[in-house]
């Protein structure tokens, strides 16, 4: 068995982005400004931008974090100026959010929606547009890549279908070829879609849930879960099983997710890019 870590892969992209800035800052004298915007008290949505600041912080891009509670209308009102600004070139709504503050991830100017969460992000990506594409599902692309997996004609399984992982990778293997089913909870019988894949991609948020003998000798794991139990990180495979079985796998931690914060550090040097007209 292979294990396909992204630690290299991420300080590949984080050494290039350092420098791409540093020339950014060189040519415009302005940098990439990042605003994260979180309604409400989540934990852990707090301690993700503290370490989105961090990685922004690295690479020399300007970090912004706004918190509300209880302020729907401030937090609207902030967005929409964060919109309006020429300062701020990148955008980032945490969620969760509360169900009636949903919408109001549609009012991210899509040139800032570093997350590609915007309709008009996701459609841009569906019809083969250029655009900011979703983090995580590039960060898979980019470890396929990175061990030079084949994808033309290849049976690539996506378990899982939301809007941010499962359906934005699916969209990119099919751009690159490959013959992509998707699984989803009501799935008849997935053991026998996983039994028949070259490539898996797990997203479906359910500690170590994909066993070993669910799988084939020959197919490749990319898995996306972060599951804590006990305080530990597990994705939705079950790494150890798996690692006995299949020919190459992804490490949680230190596989997709990883290189998934550096993906989101390229998206927002990108969006300067767009933003100032540069290619
Ligand atoms: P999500 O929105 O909750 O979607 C989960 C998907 O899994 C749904 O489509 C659901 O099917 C499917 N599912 C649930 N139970 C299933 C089962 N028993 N069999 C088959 N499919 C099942 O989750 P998400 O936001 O895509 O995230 C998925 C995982 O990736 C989570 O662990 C999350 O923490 C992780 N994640 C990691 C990164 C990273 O950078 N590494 C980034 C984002 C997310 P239905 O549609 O039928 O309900």
């Amino acid at each position: 068995m292979k294990k396909l870590g992204g630690k290299e892969i991420a300080e590949k992209i984080k050494s290039n982005l350092t420098a791409e800035v540093k020339r950014l800052k060189s040519k415009t004298g302005k940098a990439p400004h990042l605003i994260v915007l979180q309604y409400g008290e989540d934990a852990a949505s707090k301690s993700y931008a503290q370490r989105i600041e961090k990685n922004c912080k690295k690479i020399g891009i300007e970090f912004e974090y706004q918190q509300f509670i209880e302020e729907p209308d401030k937090f609207k009102s902030c967005l929409k100026d964060a919109n309006e600004d020429a300062r701020i070139t990148s955008i980032m709504v945490q969620q969760p959010l509360p169900p009636d503050l949903m919408e109001s991830l549609e009012m991210i100017n899509p040139q800032k929606d570093i997350e590609g969460i915007t309709s008009a992000s996701l459609g841009k990506l569906f019809v083969g547009l250029e655009t900011l594409n979703p983090a995580t599902a590039e960060a898979c692309m980019e470890i396929l890549d990175y061990y030079e997996i084949p994808l033309k004609g290849q049976r690539a399984v996506v378990v899982g279908r939301s809007n941010i992982v499962g359906k934005p990778v699916s969209i990119l293997l099919q751009q690159r070829h490959a013959t992509v089913t998707m699984c989803h909870s009501r799935t008849r019988d997935l053991e026998w879609e996983l039994k028949h894949a070259d490539i898996v991609v797990a997203a479906v948020g359910r500690a170590e849930m994909i066993k070993g003998e669910m799988l084939n000798e020959d197919s490749i794991v990319i898995d996306v879960g972060t599951n804590f139990v006990e305080g530990k990180l597990l994705g939705d495979v079950d790494f150890d099983s798996a690692a006995d079985k299949v020919k190459s796998i992804t490490p949680v931690p230190g596989g997709v997710g990883t290189v998934t914060n550096q993906v989101l550090m390229r998206n927002i040097v990108k969006s300067f890019k767009n933003l100032h007209g540069i290619k």
